[in-house]
């Protein structure tokens, strides 16, 4: 899928899901901060987990940004879970390099 075709399709989807989420306010928990080392990441994405766990919209979350190849974790799934699940980045900047998938 082209990068204009993901645009259009992001435009379509009802998003209206994202008025429940768990995680507002906790960017930081979601997505790393630059050069973020690996043991620092495995603590954020647990924590992240945590959140997404008890949140409502959790499965629409997933299916969300699996549909839109999203990078951060989502729907209590990491980039690499989704890498390994099939649903492929756009622009891989490390699951090749720690060998997902
Ligand atoms: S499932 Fe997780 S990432 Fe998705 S909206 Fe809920 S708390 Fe946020």
């Amino acid at each position: 899928m082209a990068a204009v075709e993901i645009m259009f399709h992001r435009e379509a989807t009802d998003d209206r899901w994202m008025g429940e989420a768990a995680c507002k306010g906790l960017t930081n928990l979601f997505f790393p901060a630059p050069a973020e080392r690996p043991q620092a990441r495995d603590r954020r994405e647990a924590m992240a987990r945590s959140v997404c766990s008890s949140c409502r919209v959790n499965s629409m979350c997933q299916l969300y940004a699996r549909d839109n190849h999203e990078y951060g974790f989502w729907g209590g799934e990491s980039e690499d879970e989704r890498h390994s699940a099939g649903y492929r980045l756009i622009a891989p900047i490390g699951v090749r390099a720690r060998g997902v998938g």
